[in-house]
């Protein structure tokens, strides 16, 4: 080598920025680490398949690890653990730190609720002896990702008594699955001429229920008859009984390594659970007492824009930070104020085989680690939460001091699309707020794709925040 390249060489390693594999990076020991960390992150997906369900299983570990129910009014000292249920659809924790809470809180919040098909209130119908399930998507998807995909039913009916009945079919494997079926491609010549998002149609996400009738009797609807009658003998439920329920048609398949090396999950739900599932660990796992008072948001209804009272526009936070401020003597708007927060919410990871909407500069990559987002939206900038350079510098510290493992991206190229996370709603309460999570590959697909070295790293990444 001259010494003219060695000088360049020197200069390029001070100067310039570089972003390595985390397998290049990380110890066998921490690789292994990451690895059982993510056997409870595959176990917490298939316990949690829907919001509801993804609030009892992070109650369920956070009661393990000392959490009891929030009382308002009820005096706490630091070290406690509570949490607060909202509706069963969404959930906070907090550990109270050590300094005074008006100088702030650390929150972290992530979404429970992923893209799915939701029973319509009618649902159940028969065509031609065959018997099916109407359903309205939740969340953005590309409609014929979800067909011919063996399908759960998930949730609840809640009868006139005032009884709650829990529904869950598919996910044993002694249960039958649902399907919502596709054209064969021999006569599918029409179809396979229409525009993508016209290929498979919302009105044609009808789920295939059955098709044996009802015997040793006459008459129409015998195959629907059949089925209601199934549902009434298991559920004690009568036609009438699906307006007052919540069900949700889910990939009935669990998670799964991903490749020769098993170095990735796949599986269903992964935006934003993995963000969840790390978010609650780093919270349960805190040792001793937190320097300042730790808020960990699992929220519901972002996939549909966060409206609704278990959506991060309403104002469950604000209300549960006001009663924890209470509880201290002290005044929620200052705490507030005062607050950090890592928006956890995941980001495309850049995918090889559709390189096209990704700028290579500023895109996620799988296996890189963790991705602070500062802004998202859309066009220019629309509709996002954009962090301070202050923040950010703040936030990449802790990360570096922490060896923390990240990278950072915005999502595709300018003008190519976009999207949004609960950021801006937790910012506009006057909260200093980046967002932070996974890369996923095939987001809001039935099977999603995440490494589980980038999982490990948002864990380690929260833990660092919070700390
Ligand atoms: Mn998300
Ligand atoms: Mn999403």
């Amino acid at each position: 080598m001259t010494k003219k390249e060695t000088k360049a060489k020197e200069l390029k390693e001070k100067l310039f920025m570089e972003r390595k594999n985390s397998g290049l990076i990380m110890s066998d020991a921490e690789m292994k680490a990451a690895d059982k960390f993510n056997e409870g992150y595959k176990n917490y997906l298939d316990c949690g398949k829907t919001e509801r369900e993804a609030v009892k299983a992070a109650v369920e570990i956070a009661k393990k690890a000392g959490f009891t129910e929030f009382k308002i009014g009820k005096k706490y000292k630091a070290g406690d653990k509570v949490y607060s249920n909202n509706r069963g659809k969404a959930v906070i924790f907090a550990v109270f730190g050590k300094e005074d809470i008006e100088k702030g809180v650390n929150i972290l919040a992530a979404h429970i609720d992923s893209p799915r098909l939701d029973l319509k209130q009618n649902p159940l119908y028969e065509e031609k002896e065959l018997a099916f399930f109407k359903t309205h998507y939740y969340g953005g998807i590309k409609k014929y990702q979800w067909t011919t995909v063996p399908m759960a039913l998930h949730g609840v009916i809640s009868k006139k008594d005032g009884s709650v009945i829990d529904v869950v079919i598919g996910e044993d494997d002694k249960d039958p699955v649902f399907v919502v079926t596709d054209l064969l491609i021999h006569l599918a010549q029409e179809q396979m001429k229409l525009n993508a998002s016209e290929v498979v149609k919302g009105e044609q996400l009808n789920v295939l229920i059955g098709s044996r009738p009802f015997k040793d009797d006459e008459g129409s609807e015998l195959v629907k008859l059949n089925i209601m009658n199934i549902l009434f003998e298991k559920y004690g439920i009568v036609e009438e009984d699906f307006l007052s329920a919540e069900l949700e048609v889910v990939p009935a398949f669990k998670a799964k390594d991903i490749g020769f090396d098993r170095s990735m999950v796949g599986a269903y739900g992964q935006d934003d659970r993995v963000c969840a599932y790390t978010a609650l660990m780093a919270t349960a796992d805190i040792k001793g007492v937190p320097s300042k008072t730790v808020v960990t948001v699992l929220t519901d209804k972002e996939e549909t824009g966060s409206d609704g009272s278990t959506g991060l526009c309403s104002s469950y936070l604000e209300y549960f930070i006001y009663d924890i401020a209470e509880s201290f003597g002290k005044n929620g708007r200052h705490v507030l104020s005062a607050s950090k927060c890592l928006s956890a919410d995941v980001n495309a990871g850049f995918d090889p085989n559709f390189p096209e909407p990704f700028e290579k500069m500023n895109c996620a990559y799988v296996g890189k680690g963790t991705c602070l987002t500062k802004f998202t939206g859309s066009r220019g900038k629309s509709g996002t939460n954009d962090a301070s350079a202050e923040f950010v510098g703040y936030v990449r510290k802790i990360f570096d001091d922490n060896k923390v493992i990240w990278q950072t991206a915005e999502l595709g190229k300018v003008d190519f699309g976009g999207g949004g996370t609960v950021a801006k709603y937790i910012a506009n309460l006057d909260v200093d707020t980046i967002d932070l999570g996974v890369p996923v590959l095939s987001m809001h697909a039935p099977f999603e794709i995440t490494a589980k070295n980038d999982v490990y790293m948002t864990y380690k990444a929260f833990a660092a925040f919070i700390k």
